[in-house]
């Protein structure tokens, strides 16, 4: 046999594999006829593949099912916690890691505070982070799951900018399978959290998703034919940077009036302190001057009680959203657009705004069937993202299915 034959089977052999597995995980509970019924594969190499399933501990049998004439059939499952996983967060000012199982239930979580540490210092926060998790598991680990702002090259995991952390061209990936001696997948966040978006829909999505989440940032994810849609460089969904004010105020990347200087939250609290208190203009001139002491919280206290000025900072925010859904729904026709973001506080009045703003901009049949959602943005969302990811590379269990 020759390598190329010998590789070709070994593939065969996994693929199979990962079938097996991912009837028995769908199915919670099933027998190996059933397997084979459903895998279309043959009974012998069901059986097989089931005892290797077994001896790698990721599979066990829980008893009887009910006979359909003739013996009882022996029920297998998979074992939730056979292996688990590493995933973390690199989004915030704080650093947020998870130990996850294979049904994608958090079973620890650490955080470390970033307290403005970048570059290599940033890398060593990783580390810490990832000890600190490993070491509060005794199981086996699957690998290390990354969801990190900015740019990432997805095949050789190498974040290409996160502005947070003063990277460019870290190789994350590689650095953190030397160091853990795991398999390590590193995404882009706003992407993981489609991802995870996209699974817990549970299939009410269909095959396209487009979900923009809304934070210190704003950054989509692409869901194309029920896959992740990175792009040629891997800026797909980087729309946080599409201008949308002309002549606009600077962005920390350099453009003027990108949507991210105006409809992020430091972007609205920003916007409701110059609206409320008009500041003289010594202090205008100093970028810092934000009042420390307004929170999102201030400003949904004073949206209830009808405050103009916070009523006009989301709303402005929402219309500027809007033309961001526009421009996705015009290029994409997709017709399910999530908002990810804690700014669904503002519930009907700020989706009102979004909605009608891109209603104004895009063609009337593209719209009329486009449903846009505003959730909440669940804190655990990127971290979930990164174990699906995992799972999904090393198992084939794509949960999205
Ligand atoms: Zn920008």
């Amino acid at each position: 046999m020759t390598t190329l034959q010998k590789a070709t089977q070994q593939q065969t052999k996994s693929h199979n594999s990962h079938l097996v597995l991912k009837a028995i995980y769908d199915q919670r509970q099933i027998s190996r006829a059933d397997i084979s019924r459903l895998t279309s594969l043959t009974r012998t190499t069901v059986s097989d593949l089931v005892t290797e399933l077994q001896g790698k501990g990721l599979v066990e049998e829980i008893g009887y099912g009910q006979s359909r004439g003739g013996r009882s059939p022996i029920l297998l499952s998979v074992i939730d916690d056979a292996r688990h996983l590493i995933a973390i967060d690199l989004e915030n000012d704080e650093l947020r890691g998870a130990v996850v199982n294979l049904r994608n239930e958090i079973i620890s979580t650490v955080s470390q505070p970033l307290r403005r540490r970048e570059g290599d210092e940033a890398l060593i926060l990783v580390y810490e982070l990832v000890d600190k998790l490993i070491a509060t598991t005794d199981k086996p680990l699957l690998g290390i799951g990354v969801g990190t702002p900015g740019l990432v090259d997805a095949s050789t995991k190498v974040v290409l900018r996160a502005v947070n952390l003063n990277w460019r061209g870290m190789p994350l990936g590689d650095l953190l399978q030397e160091r853990y001696g795991l398999p390590v997948y590193v995404a882009n966040d706003s992407q993981l959290a489609a991802l995870a978006q996209y699974m817990f829909g549970a299939g009410k999505y269909g095959s396209n998703l487009i979900v923009v989440k809304v934070g210190t940032g704003i950054g989509a994810g692409l869901i194309l034919d029920g896959r992740l849609f990175h792009g040629d460089g891997f800026g797909a969904g980087e729309i946080g940077h599409i201008g949308v004010v002309e002549n606009g105020q600077q962005c920390r990347c350099g453009n003027l009036g990108c949507l991210e200087t105006v409809a992020t939250t430091p972007a609205i609290l920003k916007r409701m302190h110059a609206l409320a208190r008009p500041v003289p203009r010594s202090v205008s001139h100093n970028p810092t001057a934000i009042a420390d002491d307004l929170t999102l919280d201030v400003v949904q206290e004073s949206f209830v009680a009808g405050h103009p000025a916070a009523t006009q900072a989301v709303l402005e925010a929402g219309r500027y959203l809007g033309i961001a859904a526009a421009n996705l729904v015009g290029t994409l026709n997709v017709h399910r657009i999530v908002f990810l973001s804690r700014l669904a506080w503002f519930g009907t009045p700020l989706l009102d705004a979004i909605r009608q703003e891109m209603i104004r901009r895009v063609l009337p049949t593209l719209t009329q069937d486009t449903e846009i959602e505003l959730i909440d943005l669940r804190p655990e969302m990127v971290i979930l993202g990164a174990s699906a990811l995992l799972m999904s590379h090393e198992l084939g269990l794509q949960l999205s299915q």
